[in-house]
């Protein structure tokens, strides 16, 4: 599959790559949106771009416990349960899985919720990869961390439910399926990904279930705060 990007500086750590095999800086084929996160296989390469070796790396590391997280979330009980297995199975992530089958709380409405295993930091981080992707998606050069930061907002199934419901009592249609045809979205795989930006606001859907809120700002004294504010409350 050919790239439609053929950027020669890294998007996420914005240095020169190159293609020396196994190079830290070498060139990477980088996705954003993870394939553990879908149950197709992609079909068009338009939202890949290069990325360098390390933080392609770096970023695979949490791929696969946002892709699982993602997954388990969706209303189809088949794909939830594999993903789970899966993650239980994976080396090094056992005991994040299991601590988060043993934090589940039974709802009001007599689901489950389950807390995210992922801590405040590595979600911040995460959101930073998924920002900068987007940045760049958007504008064609890299963001710059020194001018900007991520802020982010993490939403469960519970909330992403609750959405499609009132959008459909008040619009008669599905939410997620009309935020696909907006002209401000890009869709990854339909019904799967979905990214949504406007003037440095990214929103994701996953799996119609699981939703992310960004807000690429500038890197001022206040805006670091609420920075800490979002690992905090998603941590808690
Ligand atoms: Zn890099």
């Amino acid at each position: 599959m050919k790239l439609k990007h053929t950027n020669t500086v890294c998007p996420y750590c914005r240095q020169i790559m190159n293609r020396i095999p196994d190079h830290p800086l070498s060139r990477s084929r980088e996705h954003l949106v993870p394939n553990t996160l879908l149950q197709k296989t992609r079909t068009n390469g338009d939202f890949e771009f290069w990325a360098c070796k390390g933080c392609n790396s770096d970023k695979s590391n949490l791929d696969f416990i946002l892709g699982t997280v993602a997954k388990s979330q969706s209303e189809c009980v088949d794909l939830a349960v594999n993903a789970f297995i899966k993650a239980v199975d994976y080396r090094g992530s056992q005991e994040r899985f299991l601590d988060m089958i043993r934090s589940g709380k039974k709802m009001p409405d007599g689901s489950i919720a389950l807390k995210i295993p992922v801590s405040g930091l590595e979600m911040a981080k995460y959101c930073t990869y998924l920002g900068q992707g987007a940045y760049f998606l958007k504008n064609g050069i890299p963001m710059s961390k020194s001018m900007h930061i991520v802020l982010f907002e993490v939403f469960n199934s519970h909330v992403a439910k609750e959405l499609e419901h009132r959008y459909r009592q008040q619009w008669g249609t599905n939410a997620y399926r009309d935020l696909e045809q907006n002209s401000y979205t890009r869709v990854f795989a339909p019904g799967e990904a979905i990214m949504w930006m406007r003037n440095g606001q990214v929103m994701f859907v996953f799996h119609d279930r699981f939703v992310l809120i960004l807000r690429i700002v500038r890197r001022t004294k206040a805006n670091l705060i609420k920075l800490d504010q979002c690992s905090y409350e998603f941590y808690r």
